[in-house]
Parts: C-alpha cells; sequence; structure tokens
C-alpha cells in the first residue's frame, strides 16, 4: 500500500526525516498503541500520538473531566467538565486526525479486564498515576509480552522508562513492592504543573514512536529521571531482579 497524497502531506514532516521515511510513516499507521490513563501525561501522550499518525490509538480512563485537571490536562476545555474523560478525548483526538482509528475503553483496568483490553496492542503506554495500576499494567506485560512505556510526574520532577519484556528489567525490578501508604504523595497531594507533566508525555511519546520506528535508542533497562526545577536530566541503569516477582519467572 502506498500512502495517498493526502497523508504525504499530512505527515510529511516526519516523513521528511531520514530515521522515518515513508516506510516508517507506514508502520506507525499500522501501529496499535493503547494509552492507559487519559490526564495530566495521556491526554499529551495521545494528543501527539495521534498527530503522528498510530492507526490504532486506544484510551482507557474511568473519570470524568474536573475543574482542577485543566491546569495540564491538555485535551479538556472548560466545556468538558462533568463529562466522561474518554469520550471527550475522543472526539477531540478524531478531530485532529479523523484517518486514524481511536477506540475508547472507558474502564479502570482490574486483573479481570486487563488482558482482553490490552491483547489487540502492539505498545502500552502508562500514564496512570498510582502503584496499583503502575503494578498491574506491568505485571501484564510481561506476562504477555508487551512493550510498555512507563511514566510518572510529581511535582518538579519526573520518571520515564522503556520495558521490553525478555529484553530488560521491569517495573517491579525498580520497586518490588508498594511503597506503605502515606510515604509517597499523589500530584493531588503533591501538586503538579502542565509544564513538567508535558516533558514526561513527551518523552513517553517519542519512546513510543522510536520503539515502534526500531529506531534510535529507547530507554530500555535504563530510567530516565529528571528534576524540572533544576532543569537536571539523569540517566540510571536499572539492575534486572533476579529475584523479581513478575520477570524472572
Ligand atoms: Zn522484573
Amino acid at each position: 500500500m502506498s500512502l495517498s497524497q493526502i497523508k504525504l502531506e499530512r505527515y510529511s514532516r516526519q516523513i521528511v526525516l531520514p530515521q522515518i521515511g515513508k516506510d516508517g510513516q507506514e508502520k506507525l499507521l499500522f501501529s496499535k498503541v493503547i494509552v492507559v490513563g487519559v490526564g495530566g501525561l495521556g491526554a499529551l501522550v495521545s494528543l501527539y500520538l495521534a498527530e503522528a499518525g498510530i492507526g490504532v490509538l486506544g484510551i482507557v480512563d474511568n473519570d470524568n473531566v474536573e475543574l482542577d485537571n485543566l491546569n495540564r490536562q491538555v485535551l479538556y476545555f472548560e466545556e468538558d467538565i462533568g463529562k466522561l474523560k474518554v469520550e471527550i478525548a475522543k472526539k477531540k483526538l478524531q478531530k485532529i486526525n479523523s484517518e486514524i482509528k481511536v477506540i475508547s475503553h472507558h474502564l479502570r483496568l482490574d486483573k479481570n479486564n486487563i488482558l482482553e483490553i490490552i491483547k489487540d496492542y502492539d505498545i502500552i503506554v502508562d500514564c496512570t498515576d498510582n502503584f496499583d495500576s503502575r503494578f498491574l499494567i506491568n505485571d501484564a506485560c510481561v506476562a504477555n509480552k508487551k512493550t510498555l512505556v512507563h511514566g510518572a510526574v510529581l511535582g518538579f520532577e519526573g520518571q520515564v522508562t522503556s520495558i521490553v519484556p525478555g529484553k530488560s528489567p521491569c517495573y517491579r525490578c525498580l520497586f518490588d513492592k508498594e511503597p506503605p501508604q502515606g510515604t509517597i504523595s499523589s500530584c493531588r497531594e503533591a501538586g503538579v504543573t502542565g509544564a513538567v507533566a508535558g516533558i514526561v508525555a513527551s518523552i513517553q511519546s517519542a519512546e513510543a514512536l522510536k520503539l515502534i520506528l526500531n529506531i534510535g535508542t529507547p530507554l530500555i533497562g535504563e530510567l530516565l529521571t529528571f528534576d524540572a526545577l533544576a532543569m537536571s536530566f539523569r540517566k540510571v541503569k536499572i539492575p534486572k531482579n533476579p529475584n523479581c516477582p513478575a520477570c524472572s519467572i
């Protein structure tokens, strides 16, 4: 299949990149990515992936738009308050790119539904904001050999890593169990700005594109952390835990 004239024009700034080209753009158009959580990270990740021409883009969320989301969740406007995030996000993403397929999943992932939801996607982008979901997504991705891009933001700090089961350590190698309740604050308590969430989301989006296109050096086995106040970025190797309950089995 060759790219139509309209597609050539829409994606021309990507196609001109030697690392992407027409073949890379076709790969993107045939790829299937699911973004879990369309909040501060996921709203921007899904926007960038829709713009890039990801052929099938899944979005998962269970929440409604609230006023205090609007400092960072770029897909939602004041008129959307009270409405379902996945419905609003799908509508806007299809308006940005009507040539891709956006599938909305109005639910919270749990151990009973996660396999059914992720099975048709190539890459899972974790944009959730809690440890329960992160461990659940990690374990399901590792068990089903799905590539996972993890990102998290808190205050002025953020982190991203990419997990390719069989090739890299996993999220449980990094944190073997949930921190005790109350020891790590949430965004609600610690605060977050759109600008800092946007840095994490941009890095996650770039990682997803690199993994689909098989270009560059994704953050496999490495955790990228940054502190936006100092504007310092650091990469640390993630050691594989030989006793990891998720990936050592
Ligand atoms: Zn592991």
